[in-house]
């Protein structure tokens, strides 16, 4: 696997990644989140779980701004994500912070180079070449080099999904977004996935996952943020979560798993 180069802080820059202040966000009269206040640092892997309808995949859109707010701010790279904006600037923006999706999403009438080097090509005016080998390293990096010139029916679903963080690695995002990537996969599929996660961990990369993945949360995380309707409830590094969880829902949650 080719290494890409993520480093962590660098001399002058704030070691702040991402910050959420006083994020609430209601559907009518719903409040799905409920002030949340969290920052992420450079380099960071952030675990995100919790019960079902709690509000971790609304909390990570709101992130790249595919959810809006009702109140708060979240800044990335200090720059406020949630101001009105032109669509340019907030495609831009959306380009640097990476999203995979627990339905891979992929263009099916595209090949998977295509797929990989379509965003590079249309927003950042990378020529076709250069993009095409890019895409070609990225795939050679989550191990399917050798599909370049498929089309994702061809794939299986742990492969599809493969492809999709290729494709968002593509734009060089220095945060990448999980949102239950290996909930949709067949049990056999997931180890696949979450190895190319970790192996972006391993190099560096700022990372938000939501997943039920405990034994990845475990190894991988720096912190794990447990959230419960519409609240963060517990932020903890994996040894104190899973060895002594100081919420009673946090403990529940737990046992629920085993
Ligand atoms: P999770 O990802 O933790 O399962 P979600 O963030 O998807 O939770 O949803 C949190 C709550 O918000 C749920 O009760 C869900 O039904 C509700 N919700 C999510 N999206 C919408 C929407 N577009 N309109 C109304 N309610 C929504
Ligand atoms: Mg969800």
């Amino acid at each position: 696997m080719t290494s890409l180069d993520r480093t962590g802080p660098q001399n002058g820059q704030d070691p702040t990644a991402i910050r959420i202040a006083g994020v609430s966000k209601t559907y009518g009269t719903y409040e799905v989140l409920k002030g949340i206040d969290v920052e992420v640092a450079r380099g960071e892997v952030v675990v995100i779980c919790g019960p079902s309808g709690s509000g971790k995949s609304t909390l990570i859109r709101t992130i790249n701004r595919l959810e809006e707010i009702n109140s708060g701010a979240i800044t990335f790279d200090g720059q406020n994500i949630h101001a009105p904006m032109k669509t340019r600037d907030l495609n831009r923006l959306r380009s640097r912070i990476g999203f995979v999706f627990q339905s891979f999403n992929l263009f099916p009438h595209l090949s998977v180079v295509d797929n990989v080097s379509m965003s590079p090509i249309r927003v950042k005016g990378v020529s076709r070449d250069v993009a095409h080998d890019k895409a070609l390293l990225l795939l050679d990096r989550v191990g399917l080099a050798d599909k370049a010139t498929a089309y994702p029916g061809q794939l299986s679903g742990g492969q599809q999904q493969r492809v999709a963080i290729a494709r968002a690695l593509a734009m060089e995002p220095p945060v990448m977004l999980f949102d239950e990537p290996t909930s949709a996969l067949d049990p056999e599929m997931v180890g696949e996935v979450l190895a190319v996660m970790k192996s972006l961990a391993k190099d560096g990369m700022t990372m938000l996952c939501v997943t039920h993945e405990m034994g990845f949360a475990r190894d991988v995380a720096d912190r794990i943020w447990f959230i419960d309707a519409g609240e963060i409830i517990e932020k903890a590094t994996p040894e104190e979560f899973f060895t002594h969880p100081r919420h009673p829902r946090a403990q529940r949650f737990l046992a629920d798993l085993r």
